[in-house]
């Protein structure tokens, strides 16, 4: 039997206010307020209906991890120390429980498709993986989790080929989208190639930790763009990061940014983790660590915002809410308020391959409903009020009791 739900009043960004009917994780039909008949209703009185954001770029395997794997020092040294003498001691269940944690907590925020990249290397095996699968699999109906195969490095030569063999065992074990940090590896170019030519045999994606970096020396973004459009790749490439396209001269960035859009490249940009790992050691006015929104945007690349490490050693700030991204984007990265909506909503799930949704008739039913009544002030108040549906479906609701009890004598 089709499965028929009526949102009943509210606002969409037009301002206007409305009626949306979900049939089968569709949205039916849009009218005005009461001139649609059927379906069980949810009341959204009082609530914006936006299209769902996604989450582009998680670490799930890390998220929640502060209580365990301190970084008193809290920067990217501490950071990995700290993942070191913790990772290998992680067992199945804790992971899938801190796993699941962190999956719901972005659900409850809006996210309805959710991107986490796994560490995938000698220290933790194939362990983070096996959990993360358990997870997707467990969560399917109510949120659409990708994952990443995060290599270690290096990846190439003798040195990596441990990581290569993880790489692949890692695609043949389920594995949706290969990952790795070419910047760091002694031969950027070659590490390049080595996830091109795995993603294009298993007909997956490829995401890569591009320029995690304030070094402007750094630039391996031109490489990513090159090798994509020589070798014809098709299944989807996102570089996220890119921080050290952001510090380079005007010139070089529109140069790069025109051959990013050429190679169609996706690009994820990071403020939460950026802003708390870059630039740490700079006593002034340290750059934000930011990539080239601008130049990226004008050159016409799809650029969305994700948010990254959340309460971990690599960030110890997070809440796991694409609206706090979007409104790192707007104070951070100069993008009007709605522009930043999109980059957490239209472009996020673009970079992700998934289909594009609008509240019209067709489009598929990953809605969010928040109290607010424009755009800009969702991103600015990031209510927690919020009703998520995905498939057509009510798949998280938080109600917010907010209380002003007389005073004493009053
Ligand atoms: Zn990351």
């Amino acid at each position: 039997m089709a499965h028929v739900t009526l949102l009943g009043g509210a606002v969409l960004d037009t301002g206007a206010r409305a009626d949306v009917l979900l049939v089968d994780g569709l949205i039916d039909a849009v009218g005005e307020p009461g001139s649609i008949g059927r379906g069980e209703r949810v009341d959204l009185d009082g609530y914006l209906l936006l299209p769902a954001p996604a989450e582009p770029h998680a670490h799930l395997d890390k998220a929640l991890t502060l209580l365990a794997a301190p970084n008193p020092r809290g920067d990217l040294a501490g950071a990995i120390e700290a993942w070191r003498r913790h990772s290998p001691t992680m067992r199945h269940e804790q992971i899938v429980a801190r796993a699941t944690e962190a999956a719901l907590l972005a659900l409850a925020h809006g996210a309805t498709a959710l991107r986490s990249h796994v560490d995938v290397n000698p220290d933790v095996g194939l362990r983070c993986l096996r959990a993360l699968i358990e997870v997707r699999e467990a969560l399917r109906g109510r949120l659409d989790l990708q994952l990443v195969a995060l290599a270690g490095f290096p990846m190439t030569g003798e040195a990596g080929s441990a990581n290569r063999r993880l790489l692949r065992e890692a695609l043949e074990l389920g594995a949706d989208v290969v990952g790795a940090c070419p910047y760091l590896d002694p031969d950027p170019v070659e590490c390049h190639r080595i996830c091109l030519a795995a993603a294009t045999e298993f007909a997956v994606p490829v995401d890569l930790h591009t320029d995690e970096t304030i070094d402007e020396s750094v630039l391996t973004l031109p490489t990513f763009a090159r090798l994509v459009t020589d070798t014809g790749f098709v299944h989807g490439a996102v570089a996220s990061h890119c921080v050290s396209l952001g510090v380079q001269p005007p010139e070089v960035t529109a140069k790069v940014a025109a051959e990013v859009a050429e190679a169609g490249l996706g690009v994820v940009c990071l403020p939460q983790t950026n802003l708390y790992l870059q630039a740490r050691d700079r006593r002034s006015s340290p750059p934000r660590g930011l990539t080239a929104l601008a130049a990226l945007t004008a050159a016409g690349v799809t650029v969305a915002g994700g948010g990254d490490n959340v309460q971990d050693p690599f960030n110890q700030a997070g809440r796991g809410d694409p609206l706090e991204t979007a409104a790192l984007l707007v104070a951070a990265g100069h993008l009007l308020p709605a522009d930043a909506y999109a980059a957490v909503s239209r472009s996020a799930r673009a970079v992700m391959g998934l289909p594009s949704v609008q509240v019209a008739p067709g489009f598929p039913a990953e809605l969010l409903a928040i109290r607010a009544r424009s755009v800009g002030e969702a991103v600015a108040g990031a209510s927690a009020d919020r009703i998520v549906f995905h498939r057509g479906r009510m798949v998280s609701r938080t109600t917010v009791r907010r209380e002003f009890p007389p005073l004493d004598g009053a």
